[in-house]
């Protein structure tokens, strides 16, 4: 999403012929670090950048404008404004389509815009587009899972689909391009279209865009288990222009750890899912997400995430240690785990992820 959101930005910046895109980020007179919120880690990494870059424009006496967008400035709202008065504009994920106008005001004070939501009306007219062969489709913003250790849905907003007419228009945009593989982008796409249409689902729209010739691959990205159907399954399993590597992110293979994650379903429910899109679609690639050292898990918790990985032959595992992040209801709770520990989890996790996924050959 992030990837996307800069792609969108860098078109908004260069339509008007205003700005271009500099290999050198030294020679910019502007420059835009697009953050993420997810984990400690990529925050203090674009904290560092950032500061790196003011350490080089104070001593040469530049006027380079710093800018930092996405959701570290949501997430820490005012607050950044006092840690960091050397950014000069800060803009959240929701409100970066008033960028070029916040440019063409910026002066020697920081200054702040951030909206709660993002307006699901807006289409972008050029996105300067990175990705080799696949273009990148947001379907959907925000979250309503409220995944306890999560910090999307602070960041971010609340769940939003995008009309559909919207996302055909960016679509028809790919036509007479490279771009004939899309790649559909959302929290939780399974819900796509809930709260907006009556009648209209995620299968649906993945059985309209289907009969556009000039698309030939159809990917999304992320489902989340407690919104899989049957009718989604079988409208991948007949749809020839869907990917067949389908994330599916577990998080956890114990159920306690899984109810504390707020994550609505249990191991034998996601493991019933799996088997049921594997009859479908036996030639899916099934990949998924873990975490380990969650707040209070046991030994023996954490063990129930290594065998659901030697039972369900992953195709890939992403994995984490848990990053506890500051509003959260997992950030607050009780028997929070030593980093050591996480890391020796992390690093056995891994180890049977190397034995026991990647097994399937694409
Ligand atoms: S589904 Fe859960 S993990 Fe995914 S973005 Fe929403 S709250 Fe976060």
């Amino acid at each position: 999403m992030n990837k996307s959101d800069s792609e969108i930005i860098a078109g908004l910046l260069t339509e008007e012929g205003l700005y271009s895109e500099l290999a050198d980020p030294n020679l910019a007179d502007i420059l835009i670090f697009n953050s993420c919120a997810i984990r400690e880690n990529a925050e203090n990494r674009v904290f560092n950048r950032m500061q790196e870059f003011n350490h080089k424009r104070k001593k040469k006496s530049s006027n380079q404008i710093i800018v930092l967008a996405g959701c570290i400035p949501q997430y820490e709202k005012e607050n950044i404004l006092k840690k960091y008065p050397f950014i000069n504009l800060i803009i959240g994920p929701n409100t970066f389509e008033f960028l070029p106008q916040l440019l063409s005001q910026v002066n020697s004070q920081s200054a702040l815009h951030l909206a709660e939501k993002k307006n699901t009306n807006f289409v972008s007219k050029t996105i300067l587009r990175t990705s080799n062969d696949q273009a990148w489709i947001p379907i959907m913003y925000g979250c309503d899972n409220f995944c306890s250790y999560c910090i999307v849905p602070y960041t971010r907003g609340r769940e939003a689909s995008r009309k559909k007419e919207d996302i055909f228009k960016e679509i028809e945009q790919l036509k007479d391009t490279k771009y004939s593989k899309i790649m559909l982008l959302g929290q939780n796409v399974n819900s796509y279209g809930k709260n907006l249409y009556d009648n209209y689902d995620f299968a649906d729209l993945i059985t309209d865009i289907q009969k556009l010739d000039h698309i030939r691959t159809i990917d999304f990205l992320t489902s989340h288990p407690k919104d899989m159907t049957s009718k989604l399954i079988l409208t991948l399993a007949n749809n020839s222009k869907v990917g067949r590597e389908i994330h599916f992110p577990l998080q956890a293979g114990d159920d306690e750890i899984l109810k504390a994650m707020n994550r609505h379903y249990t191991y034998a429910q996601y493991k019933a899912l799996v088997e049921e899109i594997r009859k479908h679609i036996p030639n899916a690639y099934i990949s998924t997400d873990l975490i380990v050292g969650f707040p209070g898990e046991t030994e023996e918790q954490f063990q129930n995430s290594i065998k659901a990985v030697k039972e369900l032959s992953f195709y890939r595992v992403i994995s984490s240690a848990y990053s506890p992040r500051k509003g959260t209801v997992a950030a607050s709770m009780p028997n929070q785990i030593d980093k050591e520990e996480k890391h020796r989890r992390l690093l056995l996790l891994q180890g049977t992820i190397s034995k026991f996924a990647f097994a399937q050959k694409k």
